[in-house]
């Protein structure tokens, strides 16, 4: 195991699906669900693709088979896109119908901007056919205020986050004033006008500002989510649980962890000199 292994490991279960699931185990013990990750990205050959997808049919049966709650995060990248659309399409319907037998819920992540787009129309596709199928938008996309409009109007469910991808000026807020002002504005929309809304994020004014939008329009306790990453604020994560809220958490797994680990590590400098105290140490 790498050195770079043993840090990744405070936000990866590990290398296997049964770390996994153990981890999943652990997280219902608390009260939580997870979302079940298999990190990996911008897979450019269409036998890596279908292997993927292949991946998510075994994580579903592994879901159902140790009743554990949970359902999956895919990103279409990882599913063939940038092979073209209607490979895509067909590769991800393959997880979308196996699902569907095992009732379980796909969320689509959402990745960087160039992607958006062709992202939510495959996503309107899927849907027509795939109700167990939802997306994500990212406050951070000037945007984002016209896609949850009409991710609404189509009744698809939405997780909302702040965006973890470095993205231009004429696309996106630059301030984090601006993204935390914009992410409070969408999340009103969706408690207003949205299906089951997801509010990810570890920002505690986010989630002040979304159980005001919940009360305000009246918003049960299961008819709406928070969702934080795994291994991030855990102790934040487990408190929300324990006050009754429904808190997902998302959890990757697998030996493609560099990018999304990277991301991670970008989002907040302490963790940057984290792991330079521990390299000199
Ligand atoms: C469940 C979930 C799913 C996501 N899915 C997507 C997706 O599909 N597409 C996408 O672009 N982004 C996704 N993200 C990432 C998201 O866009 C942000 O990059 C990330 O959540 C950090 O933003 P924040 O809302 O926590 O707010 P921030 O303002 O970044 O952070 C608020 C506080 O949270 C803590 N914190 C945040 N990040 C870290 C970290 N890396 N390490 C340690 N502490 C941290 C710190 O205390 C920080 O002060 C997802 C996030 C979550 C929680």
């Amino acid at each position: 195991m790498s050195i770079l292994t043993i840090f990744a490991k405070r936000f990866i279960t590990g290398e296997t699906l049964d770390s996994a699931i153990e981890a999943i185990k652990r997280l219902n013990a608390q009260k939580m669900t997870a979302t079940l990750d298999m990190l990996g990205e911008n897979v450019t050959n269409k036998e890596m693709a279908i292997k993927t997808a292949d991946c998510y049919l075994e994580m579903l049966d592994a879901i159902a088979k140790h009743g554990v709650n949970s359902n999956v995060s895919i990103k279409l990248t990882q599913m063939g896109l940038d092979i073209s659309d209607e490979f895509c399409y067909d590769n991800v319907s393959r997880i979308l119908d196996k699902a569907a037998a095992v009732k379980n819920f796909v969320r689509v992540d959402m990745e960087g901007s160039p992607y958006t787009e062709r992202t939510l129309q495959l996503v309107y596709k899927w849907h027509e056919k795939y109700p167990n199928v939802g997306t994500v938008i990212q406050a951070a996309l000037r945007r984002s205020e016209k896609d949850i409009a009409e991710l609404n109007r189509r009744k698809i469910t939405v997780r909302l986050c702040k965006g973890a991808y470095k993205e231009p000026k004429e696309v996106a807020f630059q301030l984090k004033t601006e993204v935390n002002a914009n992410y409070i504005k969408l999340a009103d929309m969706l408690f207003k006008d949205g299906v089951y809304p997801a509010i990810a994020t570890h920002d505690i004014k986010m989630i002040e500002a979304a159980l005001e939008s919940a009360k305000k329009y009246g918003r049960t306790r299961d008819d709406f989510e928070f969702q934080m990453l795994y291994g991030i604020n855990r102790s934040g994560q487990r408190k929300i649980a324990e006050q009754g809220y429904r808190m997902r958490i998302y959890t990757p797994w697998g030996t493609h962890w560099f990018p999304y680990y990277y991301r991670r590590l970008r989002e907040r400098k302490e963790n940057i000199f984290f792991i330079f105290r521990h390299l000199f140490d």
